[in-house]
C-alpha cells in the first residue's frame, strides 16, 4: 500500500449497502469497488459474512473478496460475526477480518446473540485459526469495540468496561482492537478520554482505528479529534450511506467525500483524488438510483483553486 497520512478505510459496501432494501448487483457492486481504487481508496470493507437468510444484500461477499484481491495494492477487509464467519472469510483470501465486540451487553445480545464472555470465547477460537494460517496469507484480526461511546438500548456505556473488554479482545489473541460509536453519541471530549484510557492500558499501537457515525452531525468533529490525538485510520462511507433509521435526514456514517476534503485541505495525505471520488459517486447512484446520498463537498464542489492530488 502507498504511505499515507491517514488511511480512509470506506465502508459502503458492507456498512452501507446492509442497511438498504435494494440489492445492488454484484456487477454493479465490482465496478463500484474499481472506482473506489482507482481513486486511491486503499481498503474497502467489502462485505459481511452473514448467512445470505440474515442479510441477502452481502450474499456476494465471498465473490467480492476474490474480486478485490485481484486489484493491486487494495487491502480487502471484512466483517463476520463468529467463528464460522471467519473460516469464510480466510477461505475467501480477505486480508483483514473485524468482529464486532459490542460493549453495551444488551447490545450483543439483540445484535448477535452472545453475552460477552460468549463472544470472548469466540473471538479466541478466530485467533486461533488466524495463527494458524501461513504468514503469508494470515488475515489481520481486529475487533471493533461497538457502542463504546454510548448504546441505544442500554443509554450511558461504562468507559471502565471500553478499557476492560480492549484488554480481554487483545488477551483473547486479536491483532488490534478499534472504537466504534455504532449509535452516533459520541463527542470530541469523550473520544479523547477513551482513546487516552484505551492507549494507556493495551499501548497505543494495539488501538490505531475509530468507527464514527455521522448521527447527530458530530461525525466529522469527532475524525478531527481523533486524527489530533494521533489516530491513523478513520472508516468512511461514500455518501454516508448506512443511514440510521433512527435519525432521518442524518448520515449513519461519516461521509468519505467530505472526509477527504477535510483531510486534504488540513494538508494530510490521504492518496484519494477527489475527482475521481466523484465518479466512484456517480457508479453508485447509477447502480442504486433513489439512495439518499449525504455529502457537502459532492454538492458544492471544492473550493475554487483549491488543489487536491
Ligand atoms: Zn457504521
Amino acid at each position: 500500500m502507498k504511505k499515507v497520512d491517514i488511511l480512509i478505510s470506506e465502508v459502503g459496501p458492507r456498512d452501507g449497502l446492509q442497511s438498504l432494501a435494494g440489492i445492488m448487483p454484484t456487477a454493479a457492486k465490482k465496478q463500484w469497488i474499481n472506482a473506489l481504487a482507482a481513486a486511491g481508496i486503499q481498503e474497502i470493507e467489502v462485505g459481511s459474512f452473514v448467512p445470505a437468510s440474515v442479510l441477502p444484500q452481502l450474499a456476494d461477499t465471498a465473490e467480492l473478496v476474490a474480486y478485490g484481491r485481484t486489484i493491486a495494492g487494495l487491502q480487502i477487509a471484512v466483517l463476520v460475526p463468529n467463528l464460522r464467519g471467519a473460516q469464510g472469510a480466510i477461505a475467501a483470501g480477505a486480508h483483514k477480518i473485524s468482529i464486532p465486540l459490542s460493549v453495551s451487553e444488551a447490545h450483543s445480545l439483540r445484535n448477535v446473540k452472545r453475552t460477552h464472555a460468549q463472544m470472548l470465547d469466540e473471538i479466541a477460537a478466530i485467533a486461533e485459526l488466524v495463527q494458524a494460517q501461513p504468514s503469508a496469507t494470515r488475515p489481520y484480526f481486529e475487533v471493533g469495540l461497538s457502542t463504546a461511546f454510548g448504546c441505544s438500548l442500554q443509554g450511558p456505556v461504562p468507559e471502565l468496561l471500553v478499557v476492560q473488554l480492549a484488554e480481554a479482545a487483545l488477551k483473547a489473541g486479536c491483532d488490534e482492537v478499534g472504537l466504534s460509536d455504532t449509535t452516533g453519541s459520541a463527542n470530541p471530549v469523550q473520544l479523547r478520554r477513551l482513546i487516552t484510557q484505551v492507549w494507556s492500558a493495551v499501548g497505543k499501537d494495539k488501538l490505531c482505528g475509530v468507527h464514527l457515525h455521522n448521527t447527530r452531525g458530530q461525525g466529522l468533529a469527532n475524525a478531527l479529534a481523533a486524527i489530533e490525538m494521533g489516530i491513523t485510520t478513520v472508516d468512511a462511507s461514500m455518501g454516508g450511506i448506512g443511514g440510521c433509521p433512527a435519525a432521518p435526514g442524518a448520515s449513519g456514517n461519516i461521509v468519505t467525500e467530505d472526509l477527504v476534503f477535510l483531510l486534504e485541505a488540513m494538508g494530510l495525505e490521504t492518496g484519494i483524488n477527489f475527482e475521481a471520488l466523484c465518479a466512484a459517486r456517480a457508479v453508485f447512484a447509477d447502480a442504486m438510483p433513489g439512495t439518499e446520498l449525504y455529502g457537502f463537498t459532492p454538492l458544492a464542489g471544492l473550493p475554487k483553486g483549491f488543489e487536491i492530488n
